[in-house]
């Protein structure tokens, strides 16, 4: 993957701008145009990222590796959520696909509304993730 590469001044965390299919030019602008963010250093602030991030645009690194192959990305998923499963397969482990909201994909499990999260694996297919092991799950009761 194509990136450039900077720092927080604030915090001092390293910062990874993937470019995908953007030149430094226009993901410089994107970043401008951003009003609020959290820095990966855990610091949210009302402003741009620039103010605070020393970005090299001049820069573009090329990384291939480290990347996950599909079945590390996948085994580690399965780690952490009881059911990875595939757009094709949601219905099999949710009562009933309500929608999107907030980036989440909102579902009906158990009787109860659940937010749940999806992600791209390194090959492109969606996936979503359901039941966070070892966590508690609070029902939240329709319309809050
Ligand atoms: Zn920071």
């Amino acid at each position: 993957m194509r990136y450039v590469a900077g720092c927080c001044k604030k915090c001092g965390a390293k910062i990874k701008i993937v470019l995908g299919t953007l030149t430094p030019g226009e993901a410089k602008k994107k970043l401008e145009g951003i009003q609020m963010f959290e820095c990966p250093g855990h610091h949210v602030e009302l402003s741009g990222p620039l103010g605070y991030w020393n970005i090299d645009f001049g820069t573009v690194h090329e990384d291939d590796a480290g990347q996950p192959t599909e079945e590390e990305w996948l085994a580690g998923k399965r780690e952490q959520y009881k059911h990875v499963v595939g757009t094709g397969q949601l219905d099999s482990v949710v009562d009933k696909v309500v929608g999107f909201s907030m980036g989440l994909c909102v579902v009906m499990r158990d009787g109860h509304k659940e937010y749940i999260n999806f992600a791209d694996s390194p090959s492109g297919k969606r996936y979503y993730f359901v039941g966070l092991k070892g966590a508690v799950r609070i029902p939240i009761t329709e319309g809050a």
